[in-house]
């Protein structure tokens, strides 16, 4: 069974394009670790999208905000605007499928899904000592979380925690990982629609669990069309401007 793993779709559909483009083939099942909505401008496109293809999907905090079940006041103002404006946009089915979404962590074809921590799933986890809880708590060996828009992640065995760098290189399409036996796994795809760690190509990540490989993708597309919609939808600039800087 190889997984494609998706998170922080955050309404791009270009950038979800181009991911689901270059993972053709290559996956029998589609998973999604939440934050569908929120930032871009295609928010009817992207659920609409997600909705058949993922088996199994959790919700994000802006899934949540957007749907009214979690309190705006901890976003910034840009990020509020945007929740404001996707709710306005999104069709009442699409809402609906959005408020319905289970919170992680959820155990799903072998592997365990979380948006943010695995305890908390509006924490964000950047620091081993973070990632422990996941690590230890989780019912398998292989966890994916997604909110902080960061690809890598952390490995466990025998108090031995390692952070695992396996970023693509500029002119690779993915950088694979060697899951080993008895070595417990916490693992961020990156971002589909916004990426924050420095490389502005849309992030997912596909597991194959028969051959135990992670392979970490990151993939170009066209940010200037989705700046360009954005602009014309009026959302907010420093949004516009960081997809493009990845940061
Ligand atoms: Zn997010």
């Amino acid at each position: 069974m190889r997984i494609l793993v998706l998170s922080d779709l955050h309404a791009n559909l270009t950038a979800l394009d181009a991911a689901l483009q270059s993972a053709e083939g290559r996956w029998d099942q589609c998973v999604c670790l939440g934050d569908v909505v929120g930032y871009g401008p295609d928010p009817n496109e992207v659920t609409s999208k997600i909705r058949p293809l993922a088996a199994h999907s959790i919700r994000g905090n802006h899934d949540k905000a957007v749907a009214g079940l979690m309190d705006t006041v901890d976003f910034n103002p840009v990020a509020k605007a945007a929740v404001d404006w996707t709710r306005a946009h999104l069709s009442a089915e699409n809402l609906k499928w959005l408020a319905n979404l289970p919170p992680g962590p959820l155990p799903a074809s072998g592997i365990v899904l979380v948006h943010g921590a695995f305890q908390d799933e509006d924490e964000y986890v950047f620091t081993p000592a973070q990632a422990l809880d996941g690590l230890l708590d989780s019912s398998a060996d292989l966890t994916f979380f997604g909110h902080t828009h960061h690809q890598g992640g952390f490995s466990y065995q025998q108090s031995n925690l390692e952070i695992l760098h396996v970023h693509p290189r500029a002119s690779e399409p993915f950088a694979a990982l060697r899951v080993e036996p008895n070595r417990r796994y916490l693992l961020n795809p990156g971002s589909v629609g916004q990426p924050r760690d420095g490389d502005p190509r849309a992030g997912f990540a596909i597991t194959d669990l028969e051959h135990h490989t992670v392979e970490f993708w990151r993939v170009p597309y066209d940010i200037a069309s989705v700046q360009a919609r954005m602009r014309a939808a009026a959302l907010p600039e420093p949004l516009i401007q960081r997809l493009s800087a990845g940061r």
